[in-house]
């Protein structure tokens, strides 16, 4: 099952940043997932399976 998450949503993914963070914000949701670092800015997109693998949990929705 799909965790719940949206543009503006921050979330938490299993692996963390190496910037030292492990919290993202989404960005743009669709096929792909668009999300950005909220420490150092970063973004990163990868697709909707790979990211509800590497996804921990939605920290806030
Ligand atoms: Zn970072």
């Amino acid at each position: 099952m799909d965790k719940e998450y949206k543009v503006g949503s921050i979330v938490v993914m299993k692996k963390d940043h190496p910037c030292g963070t492990n919290e993202w914000e989404v960005i743009r949701t669709g096929a792909d997932i668009k999300i950005k670092c909220i420490n150092c800015g970063r973004t990163i997109m990868m697709p909707r399976i790979e990211f509800n693998k590497k996804l921990k949990k939605v920290s806030k929705f």
